[in-house]
């Protein structure tokens, strides 16, 4: 028998001897009481907030005790949080779930402002629960979404409470530019300090420790994942909740200003009040402000500048690939700087060519009448090494000398063939090719100026003579054979186009000047421009010997 209702046979008044059976509802006793959750928020974490919560919840837990068929199924509360997105309402959402799992029946919330602070949010969960069989009661408002006349009402009420919502997020974002502007910051957590008060941030030693050790291996040439490791093996907590360190948790510091006492406010702003979601303000769409020397600094800004530059010359997402040479290796033609380029897939590796005197414009075949030439990175790296090696051999200055002791500094290493960015700093003035006797570029020697005028060369040893980097009045065709410096190129097909293809590419390859603009540090300290170049990406190779490509990261930069 099913318990919501019970069948009586009673005899019929009308005719004797005739049994009626009627359905009769079963009325629930007690124990089927209405089970009534309560929801509460206070948007802030203020005392006085907090204690009207606390008022809240009593009133609500005496309000369904009282009334009679009621039963408290819970009262959830959120606290401290702004309360725009929905989805980090931690208990909100824990009610959610609970009244659809059939855990509740009832909800009374103060106002549809406190419930969700939009109007899809409020009608999306009103409607929601409704299909659960839940009614949601609006204290303030008196709305019963039970019935369903009560839904025109809703959306009415729940539009203001969003418009309510902006206007509050308008107004504290007011509040920070107006304190921006008179320079005073606004306290985030930052690895390495700690906040004494609002505008007194101290340097937080174990961490600052941390801090100093991460800038100095870098500069020292380490890439993230090492230094990564270093931190694990030494079991240094990382920042954040996890404690664990990455390479992008390594790069936000790197990065961040803070480490050398200075501020900058506003370096992103929130774009949309009811997602919350931020863009950086890179164009300064909204007004920027950077504060110098607010508090104690934990590195000296000497190396910060150069970390700075190691970083931008460092960086893929911009196309910068110019670590380390880029500054000191010049074109054996003209003199210029030479760039950095990923040559296509078919060659997976990083050269160096011609990059022209800098200028607006973004071709290399606009900036330079050189010849197309490209020497891999991992040529220059040995003729430098060559180049050291003989000036180790050779060097008269005396010892004990700054120059000296930097080269002392840097020995291991670059005996070691690594070749980073400080060693070039310290020691380096200018690494170029020689010209032979014949006014051609001898490429398989590296010369470089020291800073102590003193001046060694390098030899290079091409592995395979397509290697050589050939310029267009160098090589020729013969037949299927493509010859290089009078010298046949290993492959045959392949060779003609990857030579040919060389040629083409050089002409599209895309310069771009400086990205400094974009960050404080290379603003304020470093000066120095790092073009990006951004190789075309090859999507076909032709068979008549065209060859195509399809630039699509230049597409995306136009
Ligand atoms: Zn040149």
């Amino acid at each position: 028998m099913n318990d919501n209702y019970m069948i009586t046979g009673t005899e019929s008044t009308m005719t004797p001897g005739l049994q009626v059976f009627t359905k009769t509802e079963v009325k629930k006793g007690r124990s089927k009481a209405i089970r009534v959750a309560a929801y509460c928020r206070v948007s802030t974490n203020l005392e006085a907030q907090k204690s009207s919560l606390e008022i809240q919840m009593s009133a609500y837990e005496r309000i369904i005790h009282q009334h009679p068929g009621w039963k408290l199924a819970g009262i959830y509360t959120d606290r401290g949080l702004s309360g725009t997105a929905a989805s980090r309402r931690v208990q909100f959402q824990k009610m959610i779930e609970d009244a659809k799992a059939g855990k509740i029946d009832y909800i009374i919330a103060k106002s549809t402002s406190r419930f969700a602070r939009n109007t899809v949010d409020t009608l999306k969960y009103t409607r929601m629960l409704r299909e659960w069989g839940v009614g949601v009661y609006f204290e303030e408002q008196k709305i019963d979404t039970g019935s369903i006349t009560s839904e025109m009402l809703l959306t009415i009420h729940a539009a203001f409470a969003q418009e309510e919502s902006h206007s509050i997020s308008e107004n504290l974002k007011r509040g920070v530019r107006s304190r921006f502007a008179m320079g005073i910051p606004k306290w985030s957590t930052t690895y390495g300090y700690r906040r004494i008060s609002n505008d007194v941030w101290e340097p937080y030693e174990p961490e600052a420790a941390v801090v100093r050790r991460i800038f100095d291996m870098y500069l020292d040439g380490h890439k993230l994942p090492e230094i990564v490791q270093a931190l694990e093996n030494d079991g240094i907590p990382g920042p954040g909740k996890k404690n664990i360190w990455f390479a992008h948790s390594l790069s936000t510091i790197l990065h961040n200003e803070k480490y050398i006492g200075d501020v900058a406010m506003q370096k992103d702003y929130t774009i949309d009040h009811m997602t919350h979601k931020r863009k950086r303000n890179r164009d300064a769409s909204v007004t920027r402000y950077y504060r110098k020397d607010h508090h104690t600094p934990i590195i000296d800004r000497k190396t910060f500048a150069d970390v700075q530059v190691m970083l931008e010359m460092n960086d893929p997402h911009k196309g910068a690939i110019q670590y380390p040479f880029y500054g000191t290796l010049r074109c054996p033609f003209c003199g210029e700087k030479m760039v950095a380029v990923s040559l296509p897939s078919r060659w997976h590796h990083q050269a160096w060519t011609c990059g022209g005197p800098s200028s607006e414009k973004v071709l290399r075949s606009e900036r330079t009448s050189c010849p197309q030439f490209f020497v891999k990175n991992f040529y220059v790296v040995e003729g430098v090494v060559d180049a050291f090696r003989n000036l180790c051999r050779n060097l008269q200055e005396k010892p004990g000398s700054d120059f000296v002791a930097k080269q002392e500094k840097h020995k291991d290493r670059v005996m070691r063939g690594e070749v980073h960015y400080m060693f070039l700093l310290d020691l380096v003035e200018s690494i170029s090719f020689r010209e032979g006797e014949d006014g051609k570029v001898r490429w398989d020697t590296l010369v470089v100026r020291w800073k102590c005028q003193a001046e060694t060369t390098g030899h290079i040893e091409y592995r395979r003579a397509s290697e050589i980097p050939v310029t267009k009045d160098s090589a020729e065709l013969r037949g299927m054979v493509y010859y290089a410096n009078g010298e046949p190129t290993n492959g045959q097909t392949n060779a003609y186009y990857s030579v040919q293809g060389l040629f083409e590419f050089c002409d599209k390859l895309m310069i771009h000047e400086s990205f400094a603009d974009e960050k404080v540090g290379s603003m304020s300290s470093v000066g120095i421009l790092i073009p990006a170049v951004l190789a075309p990406t090859t999507t076909k190779v032709g068979f008549e010997g065209e060859v195509k490509y399809e630039g699509a990261k230049a597409a995306r930069n136009k």
